[in-house]
């Protein structure tokens, strides 16, 4: 492993990074080869420097940007940009601030006291207060009189359930529910006639005064988690400026009290997994992941980590912000979600499993769903440059009330364990992420002050979807490089010892994961990793975690990983040049996801393939190769996926497979598959049946394939596809002859057998490839055939037996095995014999 052999080339990264931060866009810094070779690519706020060659870069915190001058071409570049950036953000502050922002009606003095006075654009309007009712289940909203507004709003705070925020509201409606259940910037609802203002105010929960249960014999550190979902660790570096000076700051000086884990390593690009590692130190690495869009297997197992804390005699809060009753989160990943629960029943559902986690409070979660639908969404995650509520972000109040509930409950003594989690960098354009940086620098300095606290910044991966992961194979390298910050203030290292923080400062530059995490996290209460697989424990637990000595030969073999992953060492994987072994492995993997894409279709009573077109590959991205052992080769490939759209190579879709060759259970088989572009926009023209996540359609037009039809009517459709003129179902057939005929990776499809011999209707259809082959059929009779096929190979790994059968639906196009070379060197043979059953 290395981070790179940059001091050669110092002043130059000091330039770029310079560059970047100061225009605030993306950049990737690769310099291997003593050659320097750049080409700068500008597109939107994109801008990448990379020499093609080795990708895998990390940025050293050694790199010290803003100390430096920037030429005048960079300065000039990066005011244009800035500029441009400014304007996007005002047009959208305008957007958002559209009826204008609120005043403060209330607010919170240093002192704990509030004040509290009517703003002038509220004078004539109505005054309501909207708070968290466990019976609605929603904001429940109350109108009161204005001169009782401090009376009302201190009435609340005080009450038994209160959330530690409320909303105050004053507007010229006096319909309560319908428009007031709704804050005012729905696009829908923001008319001209309709005045209505709202503020959000967080206001502390009183603890009580806490006696420690005097059997727990030992000094309570609180925890302090703090999660950006989707941030690399070089995207930090890039998008923070603030905190990053911040942490340079503490890391200066004999004692740091900054600590920044440079090799932390993804278990998956998959919240779920990463958040499972956190929680109970285990991850199943031999189990398909749930979908996407499924519900998970078992509930997230916080409640293995929190049970204990809670033992201890610590109070726990999670804060997210998504919405508590939508598809993602806290709810999903507790197993909550149930398409049949909503309202009251589904919010009880929730707190019982909340209970079973050993979650105390989610307070302002519970403001999510109405921030989050006064951006006009349901969740943070496509198309909203900014989550805003009356002028100010949402992250700025979770990290606001974060502090204001930490600060209270240690007036009361009770130690903490809280987690905030903010999706701010989970979204397309990688730009979102630097309205974060302020808010976060605040609460970072807050944080470095928070007495007998460790607080620990992080994400759980880079980012999985948008612009710059498909343009950009280094950007893929990021997604499993997330960013682990550790902030140990003073006393915590006195508790700690001279030691434990050397240690520390070892494991900074050694290979770590989330495993460690926990295991450092159990070591701190005096626990052991509860992980019963002993195998497992054997080969990834070190005990103690970051607070033991980590071997610094590890590798990605001693971590967990989840496939598809990329490991972010060097040279653990290899980078080759596609071949022709690897066009027969893409086009054997696609072909297992077609035949899965059929099989779902088919499964709500259709016939062949349906809106969801089989997938087609244009060509291979990159190729990664690992020796696991003798005779197994891992092979990674991002395969560029012909899209339903318009030609060109941006608007392709991209997918990134894991294939196994030489195995004894499957001499070849596909491992995982992950998707690497956005494919939430083609929910409008998918099959219900079909996972989103395998679906390519066409969503602008239904139809649009009618140019091609005539072109293969009557110019190049071949004669054995004739019997398709006279077939109504015309487009969808068209769309499987071209997959059949139309070359693929290069290679000519080539007609294997024809059945029967007068108008057939089933085909078998041969891909040839120098190092492999495909073989396909199809069966566009009315009739159920099986295909049975007996093969002679020489030197060739088979991704079936060699004798073996195949049933074929009516209307099925399926891949039925595909083959690879065993050893490049020595020649193959191949020869089959097909019986139609
Ligand atoms: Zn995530």
């Amino acid at each position: 492993m290395q981070t790179t052999t940059l001091a050669a080339h110092k002043p130059l990264i000091e330039e770029l990074m310079s560059f970047a931060i100061s225009t605030k866009d993306y950049v990737v810094v690769s310099f291997i080869t003593p050659k320097l070779s750049i080409w700068i690519h500008l597109c939107n706020f994109f801008i990448m420097f990379h020499n093609g060659g080795d990708m895998y870069t990390i940025l050293p915190t050694t790199i010290k940007p803003r100390r430096l001058q920037p030429g005048k071409r960079t300065v000039l570049v990066s005011i244009l940009l800035s500029l441009l950036l400014l304007i996007s953000q005002v047009m959208r502050a305008l957007q958002l601030d559209q009826p204008p922002r609120l005043t403060n009606v209330n607010v919170m003095q240093e002192s704990g006291s509030i004040s509290c006075k009517s703003p002038p654009q509220c004078a004539n309007l109505n005054h309501y207060i909207g708070a968290f009712s466990e019976e609605e289940a929603k904001i429940k909203w109350t109108q009161i009189v204005q001169n009782k507004l401090k009376r009302r709003v201190e009435s609340h705070i005080n009450q038994e359930k209160y959330f530690g925020f409320i909303f105050i509201k004053c507007s010229n409606t006096s319909e309560q529910l319908k428009d007031l259940g709704q804050p005012q910037y729905d696009e829908n609802s923001a008319n001209d006639y309709f005045e209505s203002y709202t503020q959000l105010f967080l206001y502390p929960r009183k603890f009580k005064k806490f006696t420690q249960d005097p059997k727990v014999n030992r000094p309570n550190v609180n925890i302090n988690l703090v999660m950006i979902d989707s941030l690399s660790r070089p995207h930090f570096y890039r998008s923070l400026p603030n905190t990053v000076e911040l942490f340079e700051g503490l890391y200066e000086g004999a004692h740091p009290r900054v600590f920044d884990f440079q090799f932390f390593q993804a278990v998956k690009q998959r919240t779920y997994e990463n958040f499972q590692a956190l929680f109970s130190g285990y991850v199943n690495s031999t189990e398909i992941p749930f979908g996407t869009y499924d519900i998970p297997r078992n509930p997230l197992p916080v409640s293995q980590l929190f049970s204990l804390y809670k033992k201890s005699g610590y109070r726990t809060l999670w804060l997210e912000d998504l919405c508590w009753n939508w598809e993602w989160g806290l709810i999903k990943d507790l197993k909550v979600m149930n398409e049949t629960l909503y309202g009251p029943a589904l919010w009880q559902k929730f707190k019982r499993a909340l209970a079973v986690a050993n979650i105390d409070d989610i307070d302002l979660t519970l403001a999510s769903c109405d921030i989050l639908n006064s951006n006009g969404k349901k969740d943070p995650f496509h198309d909203l440059p900014a989550v805003c509520f009356n002028g100010r972000h949402h992250h700025d109040y979770m990290l606001e009330y974060v502090q204001i509930y930490q600060e209270s409950i240690q007036k009361s003594g009770q130690p903490f364990l809280t987690l905030t989690v903010t999706d701010v960098a989970h979204d397309e354009t990688g730009l979102r992420v630097q309205t974060l940086d302020e808010p976060l620098a605040k609460y970072s300095k807050f944080a470095v002050g928070l007495k007998n606290t460790i607080t620990i910044l992080f994400s759980d991966h880079g980012s999985t979807y948008g612009k710059f992961i498909q343009s950009s194979p280094e950007a893929h390298v990021e997604t499993f490089n997330p960013f682990f910050f550790m902030i140990v203030p003073k006393d915590v290292q006195n508790l700690l010892g001279d030691v434990q923080m050397r240690i520390l400062r070892d494991n900074e530059r050694r290979l770590v994961s989330m495993i460690d995490v926990h295991n450092m996290l159990m070591q701190l209460l005096g626990e052991k990793s509860k992980v019963d697989d002993k195998d497992f424990v054997e080969r990834y637990v070190t005990p103690g975690g970051l607070l033991s000595s980590i071997s610094p030969t590890r590798t990605c073999n001693d971590i967990p990983l989840l496939q598809p992953n990329l490991c972010i060492c060097q040279n653990f994987e290899t980078s080759v040049e596609p071949s022709h072994i690897h066009m027969a492995l893409a086009d054997f993997g696609l072909g297992v996801l077609n035949n899965e894409i059929l099989k779902q279709h088919r499964e709500e009573g259709s016939i062949g393939f349906g809106n969801c077109r089989p997938l087609r590959a244009i060509h291979l991205r990159k190729v990664l190769e690992t020796h696991i052992s003798v005779e197994l080769i891992r092979y990674k490939l991002d395969v560029v996926v012909q899209s339903a759209q318009e030609k060109g190579d941006e608007n392709n879709d991209l997918f990134f497979l894991t294939l196994e060759v030489g195995s004894k259970k499957a001499a070849l088989r596909l491992l995982s598959y992950e998707r690497m572009n956005m494919y939430s926009v083609y929910n409008v023209c998918q099959d219900k049946s079909v996972e989103l996540k395998l679906c390519i359609c066409n969503i602008k037009n239904q139809n649009q394939n009618a140019g091609l039809l005539s072109s293969l009517l009557f110019g190049n459709l071949i004669p054995e596809f004739n019997f398709f003129q006279r077939d109504a179902n015309l487009n969808s057939n068209i769309q499987m002859i071209d997959f059949l005929t139309v070359p693929l990776l290069g290679i000519k499809p080539k007609i294997d057998i024809a059945y029967p011999s007068q108008n057939p209707c089933l085909f078998t259809v041969i891909h040839n490839y120098k190092s492999g082959i495909t073989l396909l059929a199809a069966n566009f009779c009315s009739a159920l055939h099986e295909v049975e096929i007996m093969m002679e190979v020489n030197n060739l790994n088979l991704s079936c037996p060699k004798h073996s059968k195949f049933l074929l639906h009516s209307g099925d196009v399926k891949m039925l095995f595909g083959g690879t070379v065993a050893n490049p060197k020595v020649a193959w043979q191949w020869s089959h014999d097909i019986r139609i059953l």
